[in-house]
């Protein structure tokens, strides 16, 4: 019933060397393809049109970006030096997000194994992020008049700071961040919620945490959820502060997932950062993120249709 998208078999990824830092390597992505293609089908993602990119992004900043001009201090804020596949990898990551928000729509739940590029703003972009593909989706379907209220529930360990700005003066969007204190983005926006975390907090504080933001999601009573499912709180985690163990992580995914379920609130899902220093341990936290999707969202047995 349910199905997942990806940008990752595109030909950006297959013949190009990769723009960012080795953070997943080629073997373990396929270890995290092939276990999630075991899982759910696995379809690629199309393109996001660049009409729909502008809704939420400066056209002049795209048009920049499109062709490559951009500067090295662009290229710093991003992390990686521009070429062709970055902007290629962001419209396909763009339209597997998009893709997903239709399922979520339509099933319940809407998947991306990839995703969450929070850090990018309406005209600049940050932290791996070029395309703010929550941002355009959340956009297009209240442009759509599909849903009223959204919430994005961002619980990648760096505060979604892209997103709160974009949002800052929609109403109809709740941003709710819940991120470590004296992590990246130094300088930091505000969300509608910021629940900030300590460093090396663990599964207690954190868990206890997430009740809290569950509590003002509940109030807001969205329409439809983005969920950013960073795996980049995880304890080893290279860009992270945090101490959440995998068990930690998974009682985060059930307890967001069960949430979405039993209120019957669309959920898409998208993966955002992840950056441990064993990439095993990624592939296990992304597929258990899967798995706790998948057994949340399954229908009850003898559930008729
Ligand atoms: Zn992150």
């Amino acid at each position: 019933m349910f199905r997942a998208f990806t940008a990752f078999g595109r030909p950006a990824y297959a013949d190009t060397p990769p723009p960012r830092r080795q953070f997943l390597p080629r073997e373990f992505l396929q270890a995290l393809l092939m276990g999630a293609a075991e899982r759910l089908p696995l379809l690629p993602a199309p393109d996001l049109p660049w009409a729909l990119a502008e809704r939420v992004h400066d056209p002049a900043y795209l048009d920049r970006w499109r062709r490559g001009e951009v500067t090295r201090e662009e290229e710093r804020a991003l992390g990686f030096a521009w070429n062709p596949a970055v902007v290629a990898r962001g419209l396909g990551s763009c339209g597997a997000t998009l893709s997903a928000t239709w399922d979520a729509l339509s099933t319940g739940l809407g998947l991306n194994l990839g995703g969450g590029t929070h850090h990018a703003y309406a005209d600049r972009a940050e932290g791996f992020s070029f395309l703010n593909d929550v941002a355009i989706a959340a956009r297009h379907v209240l442009d759509a008049g599909l849903v009223s209220r959204v919430l994005v529930l961002d619980l990648d360990v760096h505060q979604g700071n892209g997103t709160a700005s974009i949002f800052r003066q929609e109403g109809r969007v709740f941003t709710l961040s819940l991120h470590a204190a004296r992590n990246y983005p130094f300088l930091k926006e505000q969300s509608d919620l910021d629940i900030e975390l300590p460093d090396a907090a663990g599964d207690a504080e954190y868990l206890d945490a997430l009740e809290r933001a569950l509590v003002a999601a509940a109030q807001f009573a969205p329409q439809l959820v983005f969920y950013l499912a960073g795996a980049d709180v995880l304890s080893g985690d290279q860009l992270g502060r945090l101490a959440v163990s995998l068990d930690g992580l998974r009682a985060r995914d059930e307890r967001v997932y069960g949430w979405a379920a039993h209120t019957s609130t669309p959920l898409v899902s998208v993966m955002a950062g992840g950056y441990h220093r064993d990439p095993a341990q990624l592939v296990r936290a992304r597929l258990q993120t899967l798995d706790a999707a998948l057994g949340a969202f399954a229908p009850a047995p003898g559930t008729v249709y």
